[in-house]
């Protein structure tokens, strides 16, 4: 068999294409305003993005862009190492250090990159890398690569401290990093923080919050270590600019020293380009309005409380609560799929999440600072309609 022949065999896209379900890559046109996108000529209601803050079509943040690409081009043209590096991006480092509370911060050209360049780096032979099950694929393909130069790698339970302390206890090492996401994107909930920074402080390992999804949602937009009262006591936090700072990009928080090292030795970073002007002239722009509106509550978690409480009334069984995502779980595979598409027929783009992105099948339903009352009405009239379709699918599941 040659190493080809796995593509040409590869049918599951298919499958899903030749019944009218395929849901990747839908291709918007133009970005989602109000709440509303546009997908195939139609409009729909967007609650299936990251943007919880609404910032990818702010006019400060766009004008940022803009006058970022007018004043320094359109790239970075090279490793920071080497050419790279731009005052525009010190001066987001500076600004990201002082809002989370570190010492200092290193930008990467996404989220991915960052955890994987931080995960790598920090770990190697001797020492142990404890994943949440759950965590996303960039930590793990960072505690693979850790593994590839000698380190071992363990997971314990979805959120639970004890199973961690468990397992910190049978390792006969302080060398050692723990890793989870702050909110998990699709479940919606989020890591018990100051139990893990308890048990993390107790065996002397360190722990690395990736909050991708709680910043500028959580804690004044700190995310959810303040949230937790945590400031000052996670030594290493990861956040993508991909969400709410409505750019491109990520970065590691953590004290001078650690980020000195991971800017020499981190390979995504040093055999990388920078970040694009426009990219990081953005995030920074969404990054002052986060701490602008910091605080107000997120209209992002009432719009969610608002409608997880509307679709609970109707019947669906949505779990969640407390954060602007609301999942909701189907028995399996084509359920799910024919749920996905007759809302994306009714103007309601959801996203559609399967395994290994999660262990189950489910809608996930995200909400942003844009889904006004009008809007969040417009998009219960549609699962009140649809309830005949979609209550006998999900409630198999209960
Ligand atoms: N961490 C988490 C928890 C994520 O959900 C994502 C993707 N949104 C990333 C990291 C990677 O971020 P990026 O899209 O910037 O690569």
């Amino acid at each position: 068999m040659d190493l080809l022949e796995k593509c040409r065999a590869y049918a599951q896209a298919d499958e899903a294409r030749d019944v009218g379900l395929y849901p990747f890559y839908p291709a918007f046109q133009g970005p989602a305003e109000g709440g509303q996108a546009v997908l195939d000529g139609a409009e729909v209601c967007m609650l299936g993005g990251d943007d919880y803050r609404a910032l990818s079509v702010n006019a400060q943040v766009i004008g940022a862009a803009q006058d970022a690409i007018a004043l320094y081009g359109t790239s970075s043209a090279g490793p920071r190492l080497l050419n790279g590096n731009l005052d525009l991006h010190e001066d987001l480092e500076a600004d990201l250090a002082d809002f989370f509370g570190y010492e200092a911060a290193l930008i990467f050209s996404t989220g991915y990159m960052t955890n994987i360049g931080v995960v790598s780096a920090l770990a190697g032979r001797g020492d142990h890398v404890f994943l949440d099950e759950e965590a996303h694929a960039s930590l793990v393909d960072g505690a693979w690569l850790a593994k590839a130069s000698g380190a071992a790698v363990h997971q314990f339970a979805h959120n639970d401290p004890t199973d961690l302390a468990r397992q910190l206890a049978a390792v006969s090492t302080a060398s050692a990093l723990v890793a989870t996401d702050g909110m998990f994107s699709v479940r919606g909930d989020l890591a018990p923080v100051a139990d893990l920074t308890a048990v993390c402080e107790e065996f002397g390992a360190a722990l690395l919050v990736d909050d991708a999804h709680g910043v500028g949602v959580f804690g004044r937009g700190r995310g959810v270590i303040e949230q937790a009262g945590m400031r000052g006591r996670v030594p290493l936090m990861t956040l993508t600019f991909s969400t709410s700072l409505a750019s491109q990009g990520g970065a590691v928080l953590a004290d001078a020293k650690t980020i000195d090292f991971l800017r020499h030795t981190s390979r995504p970073q040093i055999f990388s380009a920078g970040l694009s002007p426009a990219d990081t002239a953005a995030a920074h722009a969404a990054l002052r309005e986060v701490r602008r509106r910091a605080e107000a509550e997120p209209d992002a978690l009432s719009a969610a409380e608002y409608l997880r409480r509307a679709l609970d009334a109707l019947g669906y069984n949505v779990a969640g609560g407390g954060s602007p995502v609301i999942p909701m779980r189907f028995p399996d595979q084509l359920s799910m799929l024919s749920a996905q598409r007759l809302l994306v027929e009714h103007g309601v783009y959801t996203n559609a999440v399967l395994p290994p992105a999660c262990d189950s099948y489910q809608l996930r339903i995200a909400c942003t600072d844009a889904h006004t009352p009008d809007v969040l009405e417009a998009v219960i009239s549609v699962f009140a309609s649809l309830r005949e379709d979609l209550l006998p699918r999900y409630r198999q599941t209960a």
